[in-house]
C-alpha cells in the first residue's frame, strides 16, 4: 500500500557565505576522500569495470557483498508506507569548483550546513556530479542522464538526492556550469556566475526514499536516498557536451532482497 505525504518546501533567506567558515573542514575530508578512492584505478569499463570493483581493494568489499547497494530500479520494489513527511531544500546561489574527477563532471559547492532537513536531520550540501546514462530506473526506463545531490550531516551521514535528466528544453540554471566543461582530469573551472542550486531541482518534489550505498567505491551503505520521481531537462547540444566527457559513468542496477522503498508526496 502506498502512503502519500505532503513534503514542506522551505526556502531560507540566509546566504551560503555565512556559514562557509563551518563547512570548510567536511570539506577537505571530503576531497581527501575524493582522493583517496582515485588513488585506487576503479572504471566503469575493461578489467576494472563494476563486477570487479570488490578485488580492488579490501576496502571495496561492500560493492560485492552489501545488502543495501545502489542504484535499483525503483519501482520493482514494493513501494511502503514513509518514516517522514518533512523534507525541506534551503538551497541558496553559491560558488562551484568545477571539477573533472576521473569519473565525473563535479560541482564542489560552498554551501550552508541545513542545505537538506530530510527527516529531522540536516544535511550540508557539498556537491553535485552527473551520471550517463541514469544509474536509477523507473519501472526499467532508463534516463538520458542522472544528477546526484550529495549531502552530509554532523556526523559524516549522507544524504543523495537523485534527479533524471531528460532531453528537452536547455537548461538556464546549469548553462554557467556547462559553458566550459573541464576536459582533462584534475582540471578545475571556477564559473563566473552562481549556480541557482535551488532551480536544479524539478517543480514538483515527489521522491522515492530508500536507505543504500554509494554507487561509486567504497559502496559504502546507509546512504539515504531521494530520488525524484519526475526528472529536469537538458537540450540535446547539453547532453551532448556531458557525453563527450563522460558516456556510461552509470553503475547497473542492483538486486538487494532486503531494501524497502518509500514514496514521498
Ligand atoms: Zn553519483
Amino acid at each position: 500500500m502506498k502512503y502519500f505525504l505532503l513534503s514542506l518546501i522551505a526556502v531560507s533567506l540566509a546566504s551560503c557565505g555565512e556559514l562557509r567558515q563551518q563547512s570548510n573542514k567536511k570539506a577537505d575530508l571530503h576531497t581527501q576522500n575524493e582522493l583517496n578512492n582515485n588513488a585506487l584505478h576503479w572504471e566503469y569499463d575493461g578489467e576494472h569495470d563494476p563486477e570487479h570493483w570488490a578485488e580492488l581493494s579490501p576496502e571495496f568489499i561492500q560493492c560485492a557483498e552489501g545488502h543495501f547497494q545502489s542504484p535499483i530500479d525503483l519501482e520493482s520494489y514494493s513501494i511502503k508506507s514513509i518514516k517522514h513527511d518533512l523534507l525541506q531544500f534551503n538551497y541558496h546561489p553559491c560558488s562551484v569548483d568545477l571539477v573533472n574527477n576521473g569519473h565525473t563532471i563535479q560541482a564542489n559547492i560552498e554551501a550552508s550546513d541545513e542545505a537538506l532537513i530530510a527527516n529531522g536531520e540536516a544535511y550540508a550540501l557539498q556537491q553535485v556530479h552527473f551520471h550517463s546514462p541514469a544509474e536509477h530506473q523507473i519501472d526499467g526506463i532508463i534516463y538520458p542522464m542522472e544528477m546526484h545531490m550529495v549531502h552530509v550531516n554532523e556526523e559524516g551521514k549522507l544524504a543523495v538526492v537523485g534527479v533524471f535528466i531528460k532531453e528537452g528544453h536547455e537548461n538556464t540554471t546549469l548553462a554557467g556550469l556547462w559553458e566550459k566543461l573541464p576536459e582533462q582530469v584534475a582540471e578545475h573551472v571556477h564559473p563566473e556566475k552562481n549556480c541557482d542550486v535551488l532551480h536544479l531541482l524539478p517543480d514538483v518534489h515527489t521522491v522515492f526514499h530508500y536507505s543504500g550505498s554509494l554507487t561509486t567505491p567504497p559502496c559504502s551503505e546507509g546512504v539515504e536516498w531521494f530520488v525524484m520521481k519526475n526528472p529536469i531537462e537538458l537540450s540535446k547540444a547539453q547532453i551532448k557536451a556531458f557525453r563527450k566527457q563522460y558516456h556510461h559513468n552509470n553503475r547497473p542496477v542492483q538486486l538487494q532482497d532486503m531494501l524497502s522503498v518509500e514514496e514521498i508526496d
